[in-house]
């Protein structure tokens, strides 16, 4: 297969949804009908209870289902669908944030009782921002929910563009009757499912007069609701939907097996391949013959005596094979990395071949941190550098105080990979002074520290900090920016990448010093650069 087709065949999407509307239970049946797994109940049995605690044992549990189930390629209608998920708990948002840049797509989740709920309401935040089109699935129908047209209404509004349904249920809860499928003009008929995938009634809608006969009102209110759909919802135009414009959107039951095929055909059909990407220098083709990709996401091996790192690849170019000499674009050097491993639906195997759209695992000993470029190294990728993955302005802060001041080093060490990591940000005051930790959710603390003490045995403890907030610092002219600097030297740090950030120590500090000094800019976002 040509480098076109492959990329062409490739569908690499995020799962997005507020915890406990049906992200792992879908996930599952689309393992299930592309065949990835036989029986359900394997994704579900990684899944910890990621809601309620917050001690470390949860947190070091859920590290190791990231691992292995936060990535899953299955093979669909000759098309390789590239699964990510996103972590669940809000604390850790900004990994999310981080995996929605390695996507082309994302299929949102709502819980037909509770349409959209805070956690994807901030999702659909970031989604909006990078215009990522979104297919939506209302699951839960087998439950009273709301009216679907109600539904819809909230979903429009919060997305800001308009819903176009694909499928329209009959009936909703225990009267759940099935769904009209309104392209393909037939009603599928509901039957709770299994954990297999069984065969399901299909009834053309040419048979209405049998139709309304079985679901009797309710069917009769769905063909009202459809009629009026058609007049009052736009059509469906997939340059719409891939701009971002319109989201199609689906209902069903995961849980049931239920309305997931169309959503798998829908990600196949409507759903984009791999995009061009910018890459600084210039924009990169995905069926480019040469191999690069970013590092999105980097997770540290759960053993504490193997200092190893996966880091998470997104193939923008190219053809990955076994053994290809990588480079880092940052540091100009090579990457060699212990193994490099693909992710079969939660299994991990050693990577034949990879294209763009694919996520890839590189096992490293350090030299790759989040954001980094990979290439194979070609003249053609000089200064190739992608942009994009964000760094958040942290709202809470910690300083760090060593228990042993001669365990400074290891701190060190420690501090500087999770924060290559991504785990926590690390700001060194530039009048010296301890390091201050800056977090976007209060468990990342934990988290640190926990890890500081099993795999760097550092103990340290964690101090109040008086700032409240950061904002990563440019100016429009070397002169004003030393201006600034002189004087405001206590509240200056530099972040791991010793890019400049100004802390905050109240939300009217920011204002007033901005006010101050027009001449310099305050960004609560840091891109990769
Ligand atoms: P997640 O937190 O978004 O991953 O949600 P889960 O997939 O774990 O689902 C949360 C709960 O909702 C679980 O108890 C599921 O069994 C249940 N659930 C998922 N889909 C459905 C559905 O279609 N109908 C009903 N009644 N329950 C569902």
């Amino acid at each position: 297969m040509s480098f076109r087709a492959e990329t062409q065949r490739r569908r690499t999407f995020a799962i997005i949804s507020h915890p406990d509307a049906g992200k792992t239970t879908l996930t599952e049946k689309l393992l299930l009908f592309s065949g990835a797994i036989h029986i359900a109940g394997s994704v579900k049995a990684r899944k910890a209870s990621r809601h309620a605690t917050s001690d470390w044992m949860e947190i070091e549990k859920q590290r190791g289902i990231s691992v292995a189930s936060s990535v899953m390629q299955m093979l669909y209608r000759d098309h390789v669908i590239n699964l990510l998920d996103t972590p669940g708990h809000r604390d850790f948002s900004e990994d999310t944030y981080r995996v929605l840049t390695a996507v082309d797509s994302a299929l949102m989740v709502i819980d037909a009782a509770n349409g959209v709920e805070p956690q994807t309401r901030r999702l659909i935040e970031v989604c909006r921002q990078r215009d990522t089109p979104i297919i939506t699935f209302i699951n839960k129908m087998d439950r009273e929910g709301r009216d679907p047209i109600a539904l819809l209404d909230e979903i429009e509004a919060e997305l800001g563009m308009p819903c176009v349904p694909m499928t329209w249920p009959v009936g909703q809860g225990k009267a759940f009757g099935g769904i009209v499928d309104l392209r393909a003009k037939h009603m599928r008929l509901f039957r709770a499912g299994e954990d297999r995938v069984t065969e399901q009634e299909i009834v053309p809608l040419s048979e209405a007069q049998a139709l309304r006969e079985r679901f009797g009102h309710d069917f009769e209110l769905a063909e009202q609701n459809i009629e009026l759909l058609t007049e009052a919802a736009p059509a469906f135009d997939r340059e719409a939907f891939l701009a971002a414009r319109q989201t199609p959107v689906f209902f069903g039951s995961a849980v049931n097996n239920f309305g997931v095929q169309e959503v798998l055909d829908a990600l196949v059909d409507l759903a984009p391949s791999p995009a061009p990407r910018n890459a600084g220098v210039r924009i990169v083709q995905p069926d480019d013959e040469h191999f690069s990709g970013v590092v999105f996401k980097v997770q540290a091996n759960m053993d504490p005596s193997h200092r190893d790192r996966i880091a998470f690849v997104r193939v923008y170019s190219g053809r990955y094979t076994q053994g290809m000499k990588l480079k880092v674009q940052r540091t100009g050097k090579e990457l060699r990395p212990t193994s490099v491993v693909t992710f079969l639906s939660q299994r991990r195997e050693a990577v034949d071949e990879a294209y763009a759209g694919d996520i890839i695992g590189f096992t490293t000993h350090g030299g790759v941190q989040l954001g980094d470029t990979i290439t194979e190294g070609h003249a053609s990728q000089a200064g190739l550098q992608y942009t994009g993955l964000p760094f958040f302005a942290p709202e809470l802060f910690q300083a760090v105080e060593l228990a042993n001041p001669m365990k400074s080093k290891q701190l060190q060490a420690g501090l500087l990979q999770l924060g290559e990591e991504g785990a926590i940000q690390v700001f060194r005051p530039q009048e010296g002074g301890p390091m201050l930790l800056g977090a976007v959710g209060q468990l990342q603390f934990e988290v640190v520290q926990h890890r500081l003490k099993a795999e760097y045995g550092v103990e340290v403890r964690l101090m109040p900090s008086r700032f409240v907030g950061a904002r990563w610092i440019t100016a429009d002219s070397p002169e004003e920016l030393k201006k600034f600097t002189d004087a405001n030297a206590s509240k200056l740090a530099l972040d791991a990448a010793d890019t400049l950030a100004y802390l905050l120590t109240s939300p009217y500090d920011l204002r007033l010093t901005q006010e101050r000094f027009p001449k310099i800019h305050f960004h609560p976002l840091r891109e990769h650069a």
